[in-house]
């Protein structure tokens, strides 16, 4: 099912628009991770997808058709949103079969074969043996992936999750994500999932929609979107920047001041820039031998797993550069805390002021 989202609006009383003429489309068949900071509207647009939220303006398609005035049970939609609690008197096999159990009469699948059901999408999120605990027999992942069940039972054509992972520890959440990976793939429903955790919507997505005030900042799959961000805010989202006030002069970006550029090969307008870098592409260059570079002076020297992490002070701006350096690279062991060092942009990215 494809999912068509066209300019939707929606605000809140006494508060500013939580989606603002918000167009996004998810094919059919897609993992879509929404990643995008606390408030800016990912919620809200997953609920008005779901048919929970009735926006403002705009239209919702699915499959082409318009489905903005279904009604929830049907959109198909199914969903598991954070605070989406299992119904703790009941056992697993009920919470899973429960969806089916509450449809009217004419839609409702006998007993056996709602009992049926439930233990076959138990054993799909591999959780055979458990049907008749309580929800307060099972650990934090287990409830999630009884959660995941119960969205699925519905036979949804889309699947909704609002931070599935949220809140699980780092170990299994990294288990789930696999999981949900290899699910998505075994049943194809085109899913929606909400994050605030880059590597999450990084490592699970085919494409990551970047949402920022209720509107979409870019889409494009995880490389497109982390080697060709759209603008200064995704790439800040999208891992530790640095940021320099730079002036760009004939493809050249210099500091103010600084006679020598600190990246070259840019493709703007002379003009005002920001430059940004990722701290692995800020080099030492202790030979200085390209003739483009910077100098500073190490603030702080931190060893962490593979990598020694260096804070560097940029002379007359109250700006720091963070460059992780491989420790197979020795040069680092001359850093020393307060000694100036001279570092060059093996990559960088150029955005406005
Ligand atoms: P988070 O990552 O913190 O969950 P989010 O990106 O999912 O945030 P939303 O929950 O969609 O953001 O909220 C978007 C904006 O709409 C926020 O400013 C929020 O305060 C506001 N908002 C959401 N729901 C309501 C509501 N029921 N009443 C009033 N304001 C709301």
């Amino acid at each position: 099912m494809e999912i068509q989202v066209h300019d939707i609006r929606k605000g809140f009383d006494g508060h500013a628009a939580a989606l603002n003429g918000l167009s996004l489309t998810v094919a059919s068949g897609e993992l879509m991770a929404l990643l995008g900071p606390s408030g800016s509207g990912k919620t809200t647009l997953l609920r008005v997808i779901a048919g929970l939220e009735v926006p403002d303006g705009g239209r919702i398609l699915f499959d082409g058709a318009d489905a903005s005035h279904r009604s929830v049970q049907d959109r198909n939609v199914g969903f598991v949103f954070q605070h989406y609690a299992l119904f703790r008197h009941m056992t697993v096999a009920q919470n899973v079969g429960f969806g089916l159990s509450a449809r009217p009469r004419s839609r409702r699948p006998s007993r056996r074969e709602i009992r049926r059901r439930a233990e076959e999408l138990l054993a799909l999120v591999q959780l055979q043996g458990l049907e008749h605990r309580y929800p307060a027999q099972l650990s934090g992942g287990q409830r999630q992936r009884v959660a995941l069940a119960r969205a699925l039972a519905v036979e949804p054509t889309v699947l909704l999750l609002d931070e599935p992972f949220g809140a699980l520890d780092a170990k299994v959440r990294k288990d789930l994500r696999r999981w949900l990976r290899d699910l998505h793939d075994r049943t194809g429903h085109t899913t929606v999932f909400v994050t605030h955790d880059q590597e999450e919507a990084l490592e699970l997505s085919d494409r990551v929609a970047i949402i920022n005030a209720g509107r979409v900042e870019q889409v494009g799959s995880p490389p497109e979107v982390y080697l060709r961000p759209a603008s200064a805010f995704v790439f800040g989202f999208m891992g530790a920047s640095n940021g320099l006030p730079v002036e760009v002069r004939g493809g050249a970006a210099f500091l103010n001041g600084c006679p020598r550029p600190v990246a070259d090969g840019i493709r703007v307008a002379d003009g005002p820039h920001m430059v940004y870098a990722r701290p692995h592409d800020v080099v030492l260059a202790p030979d200085d031998e390209t003739g483009t570079g910077l100098r500073g002076i190490a603030e702080a020297v931190r060893v962490a797993p593979g990598l020694v992490r260096v804070d560097m002070a940029v002379p007359g701006l109250d700006k720091r550069l963070e460059l992780d350096i491989p420790m197979s690279d020795a040069h680092w062991m001359s850093v020393r805390p307060g000694q100036p060092i001279h570092v060059r942009l093996t990559h960088c990215h150029v955005f406005g002021p």
